[in-house]
């Protein structure tokens, strides 16, 4: 399991970096995330939900039915927008209502 990280939409702002617990994520020359040890990541998903950018996404392999898709999550009020990254270019969101977690 991994993160993808998109280079065009990181701002540099390093929460992942901080967050991250096996200390993963590394900056590049010019200041954006990468991941330095992609094998070590355990998908625990710290860094995509503190990406307010949408910048990582989580890679849905084929170990758990992903195919290469990849999921990236969006904070909105108290909504979470998971958003699904499908081979095809297309992307279908699930929306989580945080208020009704407990309902999951
Ligand atoms: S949290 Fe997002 S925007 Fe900030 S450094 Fe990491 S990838 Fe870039
Ligand atoms: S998913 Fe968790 S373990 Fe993997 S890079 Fe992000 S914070 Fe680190």
């Amino acid at each position: 399991m991994s993160i993808i990280i998109d280079k065009e939409k990181c701002r540099k702002c390093g929460k992942c970096t901080q967050v991250c617990p096996g200390s993963l994520i590394k900056k590049d020359e010019d200041g954006k995330a990468f991941i330095k040890y992609p094998k070590d990541c355990w998908g625990c998903c710290s860094c995509i939900k503190e990406c307010q950018f949408d910048a990582i996404g989580l890679y849905l392999g084929a170990d758990i039915g992903g195919m290469g898709s990849s999921m990236t999550v969006k904070s909105r009020d108290h909504f979470l927008d998971w958003n699904i990254h499908k081979t095809d270019g297309s992307t279908e969101t699930i929306i989580i209502d945080k208020k009704e977690s407990n309902k999951y």
